[in-house]
């Protein structure tokens, strides 16, 4: 017998809706690309979507196209979702960082036909599109005072598209699991990866994150996601923000410690969330400058493992709760988030610090199970390890594009991740299985780095370990054996790479080795190498 209750599916555009009618005065606050500070409420965020609806309507854009977006957290980009999604297209965030080329290719796999950019990212997509035959037109996301000239066929000014359209859109109602966002992860080997996420899991996610052992967020809260609007949707912090009618402050392009220290201050900001490496910047700027931030009451730690010393600096000397997030793009992306329970809440401060250097534990929504090298499920007893795997409603099931990928098997998706998870149900990564290296937040492919290097002349072999590093938690070391009769110098190998490669790829050092530990396959055993370079210190730490 089925359920009397009324079928409305879960839809973005209802989150905008909901805010514009229930929090209407509740602001958005951005530091813009051009310089000042702009706020608006949600009220006239819901009316400028719906104008972006209106503009995509008459660019031609129909249900399912993609729309690319190059943008740091504004107001604007926050207007290229809802204005997207609401109207049942898809909005596909892109990383800045990547090199060009990657960025051509993501821009051609996803066939884009619109891509958003802004200021800052003109001379990028200027070099990428012509790359990009599919691309029909490039919106700068300024006013025309800041257009500046530019050499694509077919550019426009964000604000005169907006101009003169209607605020009023139909948002159409549709099938809640049509797609609404595309983001790409490089997190696997091989090519980066299209994660699909659809209205349905973006809404189920928001409600997961906003409750209050997860982010805990309300109307009370005034919300600052320093992770981009391209790294996961800022980990859905703007869609549940808006669920919750939290105010919202978006940093734009100033991510470091004094600027990020400033807009939190004067906004009173009472949550946030960043990868270690901005904490790093940020308590950097606070601890030389004798600045406190009084408002602040929460702040997530996520995206690489959270030192323990920070958990605690920020505990012990600002009196911040710093909660220590796990999650991926391929879970939209959150799948846990440290908090204590009750029972040990009394535990000595040594105790209590073991469990909250720990990655969380999983909202209900997502399923946790550690695979053994034997394919057998390990016990949950802090000890056994294996691979991670995970699965409920906002984990992805297949990538876009290449819907074989080994990652999913039996209904779970191996995350890569070696894990333990204890009897409490706190989940810790213990090691990686990916070949990847994961520094200030963002992936370095070790794999390509490896072919790049074996193109050089004087290199036989290479292998790129990851080694610890204080400020970007990784970095890249080169390790190379010489080709035959020759020597490999370390600045013009480094050179070589640089010109095929983005600037923060380039391995922080080179190492010439005599021989590798080579396997039974005939390949680099990357876990011995990795073994035996543990505790290296790079020369520039020394
Ligand atoms: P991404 O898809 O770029 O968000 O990367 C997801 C991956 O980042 C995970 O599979 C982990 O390898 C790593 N990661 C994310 N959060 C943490 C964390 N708190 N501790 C350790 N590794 C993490």
């Amino acid at each position: 017998m089925l359920g009397l209750m009324m079928e409305m599916p879960l839809l973005v555009s209802s989150l905008i809706r909901h805010a514009a009618a229930n929090h209407a005065e509740a602001e958005i606050v951005s530091r813009t690309v051009e310089g000042p500070i702009h706020r608006y409420t949600y009220a006239d965020a819901h009316l400028r979507a719906q104008q972006m609806a209106n503009a995509l309507t008459g660019l031609g854009i129909k249900p399912g196209d993609r729309i690319g977006t190059i943008a740091w957290n504004g107001y604007r980009h926050y207007e290229v979702w809802f204005g997207t999604s609401g109207m049942g297209a898809v909005c596909h965030t892109m990383n800045p960082r990547l090199h060009p080329d990657q960025m051509a290719y993501l821009l051609n796999h996803a066939e884009d036909r619109y891509v958003f950019v802004d200021l800052t990212f003109l001379p990028l997509i200027e070099q990428v599109a012509p790359h990009v035959p599919g691309l029909e037109g490039v919106v700068v996301m300024t006013d025309r005072a800041h257009m500046p000239d530019t050499t694509l066929a077919n550019a426009f000014c964000y604000e005169e598209l907006l101009d003169g359209q209607s605020e009023s859109f139909d948002w159409p109602v549709f099938d809640e699991n049509t797609a609404s966002s595309l983001c790409y992860t490089s997190g696997t080997t091989g090519h980066p990866k299209g994660v699909l996420y659809s209205h349905r899991a973006t809404i189920l996610h928001s409600y997961a994150i906003a409750m209050p052992s997860m982010l805990c967020l309300s109307d009370a809260e005034t919300v600052l996601p320093v992770v981009p609007m391209f790294h996961v949707n800022a980990w859905g912090i703007p869609y549940a923000a808006t669920m919750t009618g939290a105010k919202q402050v978006m940093p734009g392009p100033r991510l470091d410690g004094e600027s990020l220290w400033a807009l939190m201050d004067a906004e009173g900001v009472t949550f946030s969330a960043g990868v270690p490496t901005i904490w790093h910047g940020l308590l950097g700027y606070m601890g030389e400058n004798n600045k406190r931030l009084d408002t602040m009451q929460r702040m997530i730690v996520g995206g690489s493992a959270a030192p323990r010393s920070m958990i605690e600096l920020l505990a012990n000397e600002y009196g911040i709760e710093a909660r220590h997030g796990w999650g991926m793009t391929e879970m939209s992306p959150v799948g846990a988030v440290n908090t204590l329970k009750p029972h040990m809440r009394d535990w000595p401060a040594d105790d209590r610090m073991n469990v909250l250097a720990k990655q969380g534990r999983p909202p209900f929504g997502v399923e946790m199970m550690i695979e053994g090298d034997d394919g057998t499920a390990q016990p949950h007893d802090g000890t056994a390890h294996g691979e991670l795997k995970v699965r409920g409603p906002w984990v992805c099931r297949a990538y876009f594009g290449d819907e074989d990928s080994g990652a999913h098997r039996d209904g779970w998706f191996g995350t890569g991740d070696v894990a333990t998870v204890d009897a409490d149900g706190y989940m810790q990564i213990v090691d990686r299985k990916k070949d990847m290296i994961k520094s200030g937040g963002e992936w370095i492919s070790s794999i390509d780095l490896e072919d790049f290097a074996m193109s050089h002349p004087d290199v036989a072999q290479a292998a790129v370990i990851g080694v610890a590093h204080p400020k970007w938690d990784e970095r890249p070391l080169l390790l190379v054996t010489a080709a035959a009769g020759r020597t490999p110098d370390r600045e013009d190998v480094l050179e070589f790479l640089a010109a095929k490669v983005a600037k923060w790829w380039v391995p922080d050092h080179v190492l010439v080795v005599d021989a590798f530990p080579i396997g039974g396959t005939g390949k680099v055993l990357k876990t011995e190498l990795r073994e035996t370079y543990s505790g290296y210190t790079l020369p520039e730490l020394r």
